[in-house]
């Protein structure tokens, strides 16, 4: 249902369909969670559950074994996370956790516990994150208070089962998040013996973006008679997708309001829809666009029918340019003019992204859809390549350059049309007192400067970094670990990569999967970003992502490895 078909219709169903999906029997609600969850979702503004969400929920809330085949930007973590609050006793006074959750790095691992933290508000969880590089006696101190879910990197997690902080008698919910990260960077035998710390008849849940044969390993030893849920499907039918242009830009999290105030100056769309993913979310972005000069309005489940029909009355009649909506409220919905489609974020599910782009190029009509990714989600990116059978142009975002000449070009084109339309005689009075005292063309260049200005002009504007480049997509490897290369001499690294040293080696114990933790842990590159390790007694050499080497440089400065800040430079005569 909910066809292109004539438009007012269309918003009529599009209204009967969404009274509160959070409630009904589409949304969370019939995935049997409880009040305490259903209000802190509702009150987050999601509105509906991603499909592995809808997938994993209800057999990890029956207790089974689960391997879940899901990237970052999935909505991966909430299909743990809730079903473990679920079957969390309220009020517990336990000081062991009753879930712990292993992830690779320490940015995970706060994400993770906020995640925790908040679908859990209601019931009051205690979540903690335990990750190295962060002050020991803080984390003492709350696991003798006690929590009821850990979320921890496996090294720093080890270390507190040895120093027995950590009881895991009463664990019940083991979780392995991004297992296929965790192997990469060396944390297969902590896992193992974290493992083994717990008891026997505990409930284990395993994500995982890729399955290598080492993660399908590691389940058939661990997991019990697993649900298995892989999403996807092989492909689309050519008639199903539009014919338009496809684009992402790579943008940090942090940079993406930016980024789309960027994209629009510069694209210019004459009618575009903004997806979201919550409500809160698209209340955010309307809010931001509208300071920016654009007439954005919001479409969200939470509005009531009389807004949302105010709404696409306004675009209709073209004096809203912008609907920024989440994929429920859009749901069905068909707008004529619409040129571009932009996703704030990869959807967590590449069919969405086919529903999405299907809004613009209609009949044969130009369109464009734009996707903002974080360099977390390309593998989103790829999941959505595989199954249209199309290419999305990974571009760099334009430059402060590129948005004035995009500009000028604005300004030249409005110049353009009034020289074929405009009747200007009646400006030829000022024309003429001007060009006694000045030449025709500089009297040009004046007036093209005013009406340049008059039109937002060069206003002031900054670049947006652009993150690290995407990583090769390698699979699983073995890491070059060669001791005793001190003095030895070492081939140069590919291009576009470089070599730092860190001053810190195998006396003070260290060991690959500490470099990669404390590496990815503090400057959020991706263990597959990290290339060969050489580590010697005394010094250690990593190789990483020209572009990113800077910042690594300044991120650990901030942070320590095994308990030490050790000098980290380039190497010296590295290219
Ligand atoms: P994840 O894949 O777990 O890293 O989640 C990606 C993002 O999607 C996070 O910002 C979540 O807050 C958000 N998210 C997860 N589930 C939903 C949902 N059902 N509706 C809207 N947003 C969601």
């Amino acid at each position: 249902m909910g066809g292109p078909i004539g438009g007012r219709d269309v918003f009529h169903i599009v209204v009967a369909m969404e009274d509160d999906p959070v409630e009904s029997e589409a949304g969370f609600a019939g995935l049997g969670l409880r009040a305490e969850l259903l209000s802190s979702l509702t009150s987050l503004g999601y509105e509906e559950p991603t499909p592995i969400q809808r997938e994993a929920i209800p057999p990890l809330v029956a207790g089974n074994d689960l391997v879940g085949q899901a990237a970052t930007g999935t909505g991966k973590t909430a299909a743990f996370a809730l079903p473990v609050l679920q079957r969390l006793t309220v009020g517990r006074t336990d000081a062991g956790p009753a879930a712990l959750v292993l992830v690779p790095t320490r940015e995970l691992a706060e994400q993770v516990s906020q995640a925790v933290h908040r679908y859990g508000r209601d019931l009051g969880v205690r979540v903690l994150p335990v990750y190295g590089g962060q002050p020991i006696g803080r984390q003492l101190q709350s696991l003798r208070r006690g929590v009821d879910v850990v979320v921890g990197t496996p090294g720093r997690v080890l270390d507190h089962i040895e120093r027995e902080t950590l009881q895991l008698g009463e664990v019940g919910t083991v979780v392995l998040d991004e297992a296929d990260e965790m192997l990469d960077m060396g944390f297969a035998e902590d896992i193992e013996a974290i493992l083994a710390k717990t008891p026997a008849e505990r409930q284990t849940v395993l994500f995982s973006a890729t399955m290598p044969p080492r993660i399908d390993s590691i389940a058939r030893r661990h997991l019990r008679d697993p649900v298995r849920i892989t999403m996807g499907r092989k492909s689309v039918s050519p008639d199903e997708l539009p014919l338009v242009r496809q684009i992402a830009y790579i943008v940090a999290r942090a940079h993406r309001p930016a980024a789309l105030g960027r994209i629009l100056d510069v694209e210019a769309p004459s009618a575009a829809i903004v997806f979201c993913r919550t409500r809160e979310e698209v209340d955010q972005v309307t809010e931001t666009l509208n300071g920016r000069g654009y007439r954005a309005e919001a479409l969200h489940g939470g509005m009531s029918q009389d807004q949302r029909d105010r709404v696409m009355g306004r675009l209709r009649a073209g004096s809203t340019e912008l609907l920024v909506a989440t994929d429920v409220a859009a749901r069905g919905l068909d707008v004529e003019q619409l040129t571009h489609v932009i996703n704030y974020n990869v959807p967590a599910a590449p069919e969405a992204y086919v529903h999405r782009i299907g809004r613009v190029g209609r009949a044969g009509r130009e369109g464009c859809a734009i996707t903002l990714a974080e360099p977390r989600e390309q593998r989103m990116l790829k999941a959505i390549e595989r199954l249209t059978g199309q290419r999305i142009s990974v571009e760099k975002l334009p430059t402060v350059t590129d948005l004035r000449a995009r500009r000028l070009e604005l300004t030249r084109a409005a110049l353009e049309s009034s020289l074929e339309t405009d009747d200007l005689e009646r400006y030829r009075v000022v024309l003429d007192s001007l060009t006694g005292e000045f030449d025709v063309e500089d009297i040009a260049l004046a007036a093209v400067r005013l009406l340049h200005e008059a039109a937002g002009g060069d206003a002031d504007e900054e670049e947006i970094p652009t993150p690290a480049p995407p990583p090769p997509d390698r699979g699983p490897r073995s890491r070059e670990v060669r001791p005793g290369g001190a003095g030895r001499s070492r081939s140069a690294p590919e291009s576009g990569v470089t070599r730092l040293f860190f001053g810190i080696g195998r006396q003070a114990g260290l060991r690959p999967q500490d470099l990669v933790g404390a590496i990815a842990g503090e400057s959020g590159l991706s263990a597959r970003e990290i290339g060969a390790i050489q580590i010697t007694d005394r010094f250690s050499l990593v190789e990483v992502p020209e572009s990113a080497a800077d910042m690594i440089i300044m991120a650990m400065r901030r942070s320590t490895i095994r308990g030490r800040r050790p000098t980290v430079r380039r190497e010296r005569f590295a290219r």
